[in-house]
């Protein structure tokens, strides 16, 4: 069995998925699960359709119409006769997004968002799946909320690892199987996501559960490169990667794999292909069991974060007690601490400035601790660090905080 994940980018227009399925000819099986995110921004759509119609806002039918038309737009281009049967899937899909937003908003928010967002996978898994049958590329489509088993934490489902496992086996069988990414159903039947950009994920867990050969991540890059193009100019593929060193780079933030995604692959020693679908003659990126490479330095580099510093009011030491006070506050919130550092009298985190969740945080430490914070930070990541590179990186910058070890340095600065 082979997995092939397909993002967003390289499912955004007609001209895409008729490259999906050039790809998928060049892999004549006869065994593979294609996953499919949503196409192109769609989620991003769909998220602010979740929200205007839970917060009540007017444009709900805006942005619903919005998601429509592009749609519509693909599918004509794809099935000019209109006769064809995937109009009906089609039809019957945004049948169900209008009901949802056409409901009392009577569950919490969460929940209704993963209600409304799952739509996105669900009509371009159709497409795609009918596209490549008309590409006599044979495949059948399947819901994966009937194999991806999830509890109830909606916009983060946790996986139930035997069930999936078990429905896996049960379902994913001989063939072509076209399903979507970022998706699972709950025991009552609810929809969940797996949190934002997790297709990559989803591939990796029907990867994991059907003891599959390997996984292909198609995207809009050659491969996992040292740096991101968006901030960096000359940046390098990386064209062998251990587990080891993918997790600390995504870990640390690197955009290219989802996060969650390498921990299955490792555990069965599943490789990784990261390879672009612009020019799928390249090899592009392996993630597998391997010892670390020559290193090269590695960038990850993350704007607008906030940098905390948390301190006793009364001026006495930082201790343990206050330690996992902190923490357990920056869980119970869901935010993510990229870098901290603690001294006698103050510990200091690095924090996306999620508008959201952090005034609420810090009004809450507040309570205890006196805060102070500065907004507006930037925060470098470099695995593999050297002089040369650190001295690149922090040019023209103050640095407020810098945290080092043997393989990876991470500063906190600001425009000086
Ligand atoms: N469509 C989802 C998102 O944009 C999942 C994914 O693309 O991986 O977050
Ligand atoms: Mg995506």
């Amino acid at each position: 069995m082979r997995v092939f994940k397909f993002g967003g980018a390289s499912v955004k227009d007609a001209a895409a998925v008729r490259n999906v399925a050039e790809i998928m000819k060049r892999f004549p099986g006869p065994d593979a699960i294609v996953v499919v995110s949503a196409m192109g921004k769609t989620t991003n759509d769909l998220e602010a359709l979740a929200d205007a119609f839970y917060y009540r806002k007017k444009d709900t039918e805006h942005i619903f119409d919005k998601i429509l038309s592009y749609h519509y737009g693909i599918l004509n281009a794809l099935f000019p006769g209109k006769d064809h049967a995937v109009y009906r899937d089609i039809e019957e899909s945004f049948g169900i997004l209008e009901a949802e937003i056409e409901k009392e908003a009577a569950l919490p928010y969460d929940q209704v968002y993963d209600q409304i967002v799952c739509m996105g996978e669900l009509i371009s898994s159709r497409i795609v799946s009918a596209y490549l049958n008309e590409a006599k590329v044979k495949n059948r489509w399947l819901d994966v909320r009937d194999v991806i088993r999830t509890d109830s934490t909606y916009r983060e489902g946790k996986v139930n690892w035997e069930l999936t496992e078990k429905l896996a086996r049960e379902k994913l069988g001989e063939g072509i199987t076209v399903t979507q990414g970022f998706l699972g159903g709950t025991p009552e039947n609810y929809t969940t996501t797996l949190g934002r950009e997790g297709s990559d994920y989803s591939a990796a867990i029907l990867a994991y559960c059907t003891d599959a050969d390997d996984v292909t991540i198609w995207k809009d890059v050659p491969g996992v490169l040292n740096a991101d193009p968006k901030w960096f100019d000359d940046t390098r593929l990386i064209e062998q990667l251990s587990y080891q060193d993918a997790i600390e780079l995504s870990y640390y933030g690197a955009t290219v794999i989802h996060p969650k995604t390498l921990k299955p692959l490792q555990n069965k020693k599943i490789p990784l292909y990261v390879r672009s679908f612009l020019d799928p003659g390249k090899m592009g990126t392996v993630i597998s069991e391997q010892q670390l490479q020559l290193p090269i330095p590695c960038f990850i580099f993350k704007v607008n974060q906030v940098l905390i510093s948390i301190s006793p009011k009364d001026f006495s030491f930082i201790v343990e007690e206050n330690l996992s006070d902190i923490f357990r506050l920056f869980s119970q919130q869901g935010i993510k601490i990229n870098t901290m550092q603690n001294s006698a009298l103050s510990f200091s985190v690095c924090v996306e400035n999620d508008l959201r969740k952090l005034p609420q945080l810090i009004e809450t430490l507040r309570k205890k601790f006196r805060v102070l914070y500065n907004d507006q930070v930037e925060l470098v990541t470099i695995r593999y660090y050297d002089q040369a590179t650190i001295d690149r990186v922090t040019a023209g910058k103050n640095i407020l905080l810098e945290v080092k070890s043997r393989y990876t340095i991470q500063m906190a600065m600001k425009n000086a």
